[in-house]
């Protein structure tokens, strides 16, 4: 592997960081994510942008700071994912696939060869919302004491931050080795490429949202799902096919199957 390339797979890993309120937790992220070799930091929504009091904790990494990108949703920091984890200090109502903190760090290096990948953080108060982390295809807990779980913001990241960063090291250790396999390179459970050209990739988060969209509407003119209240059904259908994980060939046979039932529904009711 070349250098570039082993540097621009870290450039593939995301920090996510869902409107923060306090700008100092902002500036203590970046500097957990620089000493991790990390830099790519997306700000959702902040309450507070980044000031001096931010840059001061983030001291040798305010390159990380002054290159965040700020955008308006999760969704926007995330459409062009084709890994999404959100991270939580305490179990929610709707159980999620969930991963632990070295088999994170294992998959976001072993996909971010493939497109870039996000580790999400909630807000100091709340956390995230319900609707944020079904936008994630895997949940993340720190195990923490049970009568005290929850970390400070920036702490979580550099938890986290840690398992990609270990994982890479033991992944380029690999590599330097060149201990080749058929499928790829691998080293422990770990594998830096292991795509073979027929292999389908898994899609965006743009793409796949546009799927579960395309899903909502036909179901809606359907009448499976009532047009004003979609409730559960919306929610454990994401559910599902997150946990199937369809890939980019199945998520294009399945809207073509929606688009099917469409026409049929359309050519039933222009007969009647
Ligand atoms: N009071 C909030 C916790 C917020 S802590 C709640 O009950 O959800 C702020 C953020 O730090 C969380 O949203 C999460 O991104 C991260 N974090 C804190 N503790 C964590 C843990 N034990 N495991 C994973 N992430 C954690």
């Amino acid at each position: 592997m070349s250098d570039s390339k082993q540097s621009s797979l870290l450039d593939q890993v995301r920090i996510v960081l869902v409107n923060t309120s306090d700008c100092r937790n902002i500036g203590s992220a970046a500097r957990a994510m620089k000493t991790m070799g990390l830099s790519q930091l997306v700000l959702v929504d902040p309450i507070e942008m980044p000031n001096g009091q931010a840059q001061a904790l983030a001291a040798g990494a305010t390159d990380v700071l002054a290159n965040a990108k700020v955008v308006s949703t999760l969704s926007e920091a995330i459409e062009d994912c084709g890994l999404v984890v959100g991270t939580s200090a305490r179990s929610r109502t709707l159980p999620w696939p969930m991963l632990e903190p070295r088999s994170c760090g294992e998959k976001m290096v072993a996909e971010a060869n493939e497109y870039p990948v996000a580790l999400v953080f909630g807000r100091e108060s709340s956390g995230l919302t319900n609707d944020e982390l079904q936008l994630c295809h895997f949940h993340v807990q720190i195990a923490a004491n049970p009568d005290y779980s929850s970390l400070n913001l920036a702490m979580a990241v550099q938890t986290l931050s840690y398992e990609v960063r270990t994982s890479y090291l033991l992944a380029l250790n690999d590599a330097s080795q060149e201990h080749s396999t058929g499928n790829g390179t691998y080293i422990g459970k770990i594998a830096l490429s292991t795509k073979s050209e027929n292999d389908e990739l898994y899609p965006v988060t743009e793409e796949t949202e546009r799927f579960y969209q395309h899903f909502e509407n036909a179901l809606k003119a359907t009448g499976f799902i009532g047009d004003k209240h979609p409730g559960l059904v919306v929610t454990k259908l994401r559910r599902l096919f997150n946990r199937a994980r369809p890939d980019v060939k199945e998520i294009k046979m399945m809207r073509g199957i929606l688009a099917s039932i469409e026409r049929a529904s359309t050519n039933s009711a222009d007969k009647k």
